[in-house]
């Protein structure tokens, strides 16, 4: 660790080695100190990310799930909650409609409109 008190015998500050170890305990009982406080800092902090989540997720689903999230119903022009909202993934682009009526208006519409893929999976 310290090279220096091989090469150096001569004036060296802490020749005797009951200072140095006072001072290298000194050391350690301080960086053990930053230690514990740096990890019960995490600790707290995972905590706390650990509750916080859960309390809101409750919060919300008790107001009605309401995230402030709008999404548009392509079909009849209408915004709605995304938690309300039917979801169809097409071409990996998602889609939200009010209702299954409007999701199926919109695919039997796009089906005819594009005419490509027939992918007729029931
Ligand atoms: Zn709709």
């Amino acid at each position: 660790m310290s090279p220096d008190r091989n090469q150096e015998p001569e004036g060296a500050p802490f020749d005797s080695p009951t200072g140095f170890q006072y001072i290298r305990g000194v050391i350690i009982g301080f960086f053990r100190l930053i230690f514990y406080a740096v990890v019960a800092y995490v600790i707290y902090k995972f905590v706390m990310f650990v509750l916080a989540p859960r309390r809101r997720q409750r919060t919300g689903a008790r107001t009605g799930g309401q995230s402030g999230v709008m999404v548009k119903d392509e079909v009849c022009n209408t915004y709605l909650p995304r938690e309300d909202a039917v979801l169809e993934t097409v071409e990996g682009e998602n889609h939200y409609f009010c209702s299954q009526a409007c999701r199926g208006a919109f695919l039997a519409q796009r089906k005819g409109g594009t005419a490509g893929a027939g992918r007729a999976r029931t």
